[in-house]
């Protein structure tokens, strides 16, 4: 009996649930023989079922999947229990017509629509509402045709599924067990429209950190090509404009990237001074906050991208026209004027430390990008994966924050670095992360430390019965 307390008719052999008594073979119905019936009845054929199929055009719909029957829609529903029903939303209607013959069947609702809202309820919930006999079941809408045809090899193997009836959920579960799909089971009917939407998802995670990362890659560029082409075109007369499709993009990729990754370790500090001054962590954090803390991986990936240009426009610097030039100029001038500059040993150990400290911090970065893949993450213990997202991270961070200040030394210092009152883009870039390390470094001390682990143990400054006495 379902949990309606309707007699189901679910026997699929081998695995029919309740079928005790030599159980018949029966096929599995598909109604609609566009792209998604075929694949689904190409796959259901490929795992041993036998497949008819439902159609408005019986003789002439074309080539079907080798071994498939094909018949009128109501003949076919009269040979299965399980019915997939490959059809669009708005020509649901013709199914009302098979009321009876459809009563008591599970119905699987494999429907997605072209965007989200687009109807009051969920198309499974008016399936339901269209055949209230039947037991229909959400499933199947999330993988592609495509990826039905490709076989248990390819990479979408889940099937979420969501009915009000158990039963119809394990009837549909054995079938996609079969196809060699993992099950995951969402709950009643009412999850349908979270279903439905999942598949119109475009990067959801995604927004934010790209928004980030395109508003500050946007103003800092305009901040360099104000500094340096601008200023020095009205100031100084000289065209440089060229220098704007590698020294600048070379200049905004860094500061984009260390502001970035310094973002991905903010709103942990941040949550710690709340804990602390709440005095609780079982407080929410404001839902801001929360946004942010979720897509701190992404934010990472994205700093990592700006690091990685930032190392490949590097490594082309020597080939460039305007580098080659000036460096024969300078030796030509050298030559011509019969002069020699005396080599600093001081400047060597600055570029030689600024760059070693460079290339350290960036293969940290990488071994945090690997580690952020979930083939990778998987395979690491909850302590090995926080070690190397939060000990390595903050150490990657003090790396490449180490590397802009050698980048800069003491040029800070000198007037003619702030042209019209401008300090120079990677000055600006140090802010956010020198304050993150400070911030942390204070989070370090033994005293705030031990705070914040007991409150992350569930210690609470004010006994919850103590303040409930007090309330009263
Ligand atoms: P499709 O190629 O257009 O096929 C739809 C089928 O519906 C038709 O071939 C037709 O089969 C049948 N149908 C019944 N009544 C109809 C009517 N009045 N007018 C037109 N067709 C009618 O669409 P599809 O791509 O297979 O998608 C079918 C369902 O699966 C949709 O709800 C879709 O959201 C869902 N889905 C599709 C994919 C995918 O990758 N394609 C993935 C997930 C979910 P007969 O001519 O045999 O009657």
């Amino acid at each position: 009996m379902s949990k309606e307390g309707k007699p189901m008719s679910v026997c699929l052999h081998p695995l029919g649930g309740g079928a005790a008594a030599a159980p018949e073979r029966q096929p599995v119905c598909v109604f609609g023989t566009g792209d998604m019936g075929r694949s689904l009845g190409q796959r259901l054929l490929q795992t041993g079922h036998e497949v008819v199929y439902g159609s408005r055009r019986p003789l002439g719909c074309g080539p079907l999947p080798r071994g498939a029957q094909v018949m009128s829609y109501a003949a076919a529903s009269q040979l299965a229990s399980v019915v997939f029903v490959c059809v669009h939303r708005e020509h649901y209607g013709f199914m009302e017509t098979l009321g009876s013959q459809l009563d008591g069947k599970v119905l699987v609702d494999v429907s997605n629509n072209p965007e989200k809202n687009l109807y009051p309820e969920a198309n499974a919930a008016y399936l339901q509402s269209l055949l209230p006999g039947c037991h229909v079941v959400k499933a199947f809408n999330t993988l592609s045709a495509w990826s039905l045809q490709n076989g248990p090899s390819d990479a979408c193997r889940q099937v979420y599924v969501c009915g009000n009836s158990t039963e119809a959920k394990r009837a549909v579960a054995e079938v996609a067990t079969k196809m060699g799909l993992a099950v995951l089971d969402r709950g009643s009917l009412s999850a349908a429209q979270e279903l439905e939407d999942f598949p119109l998802q475009l990067f959801p995670e995604w927004r934010l950190p790209l928004q980030i990362a395109v508003g500050l890659a946007a103003f800092f560029f305009f901040y360099v090509v104000i500094r340096d082409v601008v200023y020095a075109y009205a100031v100084q007369g000289k065209d440089i404009s060229f220098r704007i499709m590698v020294s600048l993009a070379n200049k905004v990729c860094p500061i984009v990237s260390l502001i970035m990754l310094s973002l991905c370790y903010l709103p942990g500090i941040m949550a710690a001074f709340l804990q602390i001054y709440r005095g609780t962590k079982y407080k929410r954090f404001p839902d801001w906050l929360d946004r942010w803390m979720l897509c701190r991986k992404q934010l990472g990936l994205l700093a990592l991208g700006f690091a990685s240009l930032h190392v490949l426009y590097t490594l082309i610097i020597p080939i460039r026209y305007y580098v080659r030039f000036k460096g024969w100029d300078y030796v030509i001038t050298q030559v011509k004027e019969n002069q020699t500059s005396k080599f600093d040993t001081t400047v060597a150990w600055r570029s030689d430390s600024y760059l070693s400290v460079g290339i350290l911090g960036f293969g940290l970065y990488v071994l945090l990008g690997i580690t952020s893949l979930p083939s990778v993450s998987n395979a690491l213990s909850w302590r090995e994966f926080s070690y190397v997202q939060s000990k390595l991270g903050y150490l990657t961070l003090f790396l490449c924050t180490l590397h802009t200040y050698l980048y800069g030394w003491d040029r800070f210092l000198r007037p003619s670095t702030y042209k019209w009152y401008m300090p120079p883009g990677y000055v600006l870039s140090l802010a956010v992360p020198s304050a993150v390390l400070a911030l942390k470094l204070l989070l370090l001390l033994p005293c705030v430390d031990r705070t914040v682990t007991r409150i992350r143990r569930g210690w609470e400054r004010t006994d919850p019965e103590e303040e409930k006495t007090l309330l009263t």
